[in-house]
């Protein structure tokens, strides 16, 4: 069982970051100009199901993303607990997109990866020997489900 502790981040610059910033794409503008009850502005903050727009600026939208992936005090969050923290407050297009790419760039959470694929054991190919028995290598697989009393095999190649 995964312990889940409730986050919080701290929005409020993010939301004054929109006002001063608030370049919208053209689907939003149009979707805004049907009335649609999903989506509405207030105090220059679109409102889409009940999370903010996050406007078309990389540098705001850089900046969720760090702020959503990189805590004080939790580490770096994996990509769907990400997703899942963004959505709960806010929304754009190619929201998910940014976010897989973004974890694919962030150095730190790289870096951890590698070290998890070294412990696992990398697989190497055996060198070509010269003649017989130069090189002898031995592989016990095991254990099986039992059959005739045996539940392992050695595997021995020259
Ligand atoms: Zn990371």
């Amino acid at each position: 069982m995964m312990l889940r502790r409730k986050i919080t981040v701290n929005k409020s610059d993010i939301v004054k970051e929109i006002k001063r910033n608030n370049t919208r794409e053209q689907e939003v503008v149009q979707a805004l100009k049907k009335e649609d009850r999903l989506i509405w502005e207030e105090h220059g903050i679109v409102h889409m199901e009940g999370r903010i727009y996050v406007s078309n600026n990389k540098k705001t939208r850089e900046k969720i993303l760090k702020k959503n992936h990189d805590l004080v005090d939790m580490g770096h969050l994996g990509q769907q607990r990400m997703l899942e923290l963004i959505k709960q407050n806010y929304w754009w297009p190619e929201s998910k997109e940014n976010i897989r790419k973004y974890m694919q760039e962030c150095f730190k959470c790289q870096q951890n990866k590698v070290q998890h694929q070294k412990k696992v054991g990398e697989l190497h190919p055996l060198e070509i020997p010269q003649g017989p028995w130069q090189g002898i290598s031995i592989d016990i697989i095991g254990p099986l489900s039992r059959s005739n009393r045996i539940d392992a095999i050695v595997v021995i190649i020259d």
